[in-house]
């Protein structure tokens, strides 16, 4: 039998909630495709701050690195707010995407039929929306030096530098070259290169890279107009691939829409690690009431079957079982609306294991 060790950072708020939720559908996907999930439990976030006052403990990390992907909930909590910058939750998030060298930040964002409504969009532009941010984390403007408050001439100035290396620019495009070639085969890559050199460098290289890709079909977009299209044509998208700061704010535009915060899922991965987690965070407010939304983690478990296992139609049925209970009707609080069923983080899992056991059959 295959088998594959999950380390398991359920984290803060509502993390072990929708983590041990998630568990529970990936043991399921493991008895109907034979395959064993090992799990492995490691602190991060505030709860490892209470037991060894580090967010991110060296175990943790090492657990990690031991493991075939990383499972995570969310981290942070009103309770370590007043910790300083360097010593919260957050930190553990930070220094663990570093330390495993996660470049690539993926983000899917997909309309759901059944919640179609909840998009800030007509339901005619954006239906049938299924596109994937690949965001580049680990360089760009938010890293490169030099980088401060100067000053000149008497006068405060602010300094930041956008830097990409062109191995940088490589692998990230690669990455989402790979990607696309599992889905609809349609790359845009996104830049500002009539204005940055360091975008007419990105451009060069995607360019290079795309001669080993035949098959996908390459378009090129200024970030101004990509952040227009998003909201103007949406389901033209499939795979979209763009630097640190443009990734950041268009992962976020894509994801609002889609709907709500409760569906969506990522992954951040690099050549040799890879962690899941939903976008959302630790939810303060409703953790332990039993009422978390547990999709978006689902769903990152989902990302994870695909593209850490290789187990394309695993994460397909995981998809199609949460689609049909959203068909069905059931809805956790955050996205209920009038004549649906409201159900808590227990129901809503077992209704999609319920699903996966009924499509597999
Ligand atoms: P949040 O995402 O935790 O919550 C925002 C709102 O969405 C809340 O009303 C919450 O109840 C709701 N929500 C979020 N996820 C939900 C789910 N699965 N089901 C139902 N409702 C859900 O953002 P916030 O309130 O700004 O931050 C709370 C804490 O989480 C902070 O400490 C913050 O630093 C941390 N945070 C962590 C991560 C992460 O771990 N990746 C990301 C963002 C924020």
């Amino acid at each position: 039998m295959r088998k594959f060790k999950v380390a398991v950072l359920k984290g803060d708020g509502i993390g072990p909630e929708i983590v041990d939720a998630t568990l529970r559908v990936l043991d399921t996907v493991g008895e109907i495709f034979g395959v064993e999930f090992e799990y492995a439990e490691g602190l991060i976030g505030g709860v490892a701050i209470d037991e060894t006052g580090d967010p991110l403990p060296d175990e943790t990390l090492k657990l990690c690195k031991e493991s075939d992907a990383v499972l995570l909930g969310a981290v942070g909590g009103p309770k370590w707010d007043d910790l300083p910058t360097d010593k919260r939750p957050e930190k553990g998030l930070l220094r663990i995407r570093k330390e495993l060298d996660l470049y690539a930040n993926l983000r899917p964002a997909k309309v759901w039929e059944p919640l179609i409504d909840s998009s800030p969009l007509k339901p005619e532009v954006v239906r049938g929306t299924d596109m994937l941010v690949v965001r580049e984390l680990t360089s760009g403007i938010y890293y490169g030096e030099p980088r401060g408050i100067f000053n000149e001439n008497g006068k405060r100035v602010g300094v930041n530098t956008m830097k990409y290396s062109e191995d940088e620019i490589r692998r990230v495009v690669r990455k989402a070259f790979e990607i696309a070639l599992k889905r609809k085969k349609k790359l845009t890559s996104v830049d500002k290169a009539n204005v940055l050199e360091v975008s007419g460098l990105w451009r060069e290289v995607v360019e290079e890279e795309s001669k080993n890709y035949p098959g996908v079909e390459l378009e090129h977009l200024y970030v101004d107009n990509c952040a227009m299209q998003i909201v103007r044509r949406p389901s033209t998208f499939d795979v979209i691939v763009t630097g640190n700061i443009f990734g950041d704010i268009l992962s976020d535009e894509a994801g609002v829409v889609v709907g709500s915060l409760g569906m969506l899922p990522s992954a951040s991965v690099g050549d040799r690690y890879a962690l899941y987690e939903p976008v959302h965070g630790s939810a303060p407010d409703i953790a332990g009431k039993g009422v978390a939304n547990p999709i978006a983690t689902i769903l990152s478990a989902a990302m994870m079957l695909k593209y850490s296992f290789g187990m394309d139609e695993a994460a397909e049925l995981v998809e199609k079982s949460i689609e049909e209970t959203l068909k069905e009707g059931y809805r956790t609080p955050d996205i209920y609306s009038e004549g649906c069923k409201k159900v808590g983080t227990d129901e809503m899992t077992e209704r999609i294991i319920s699903n996966l056991r009924r499509l597999s059959s």
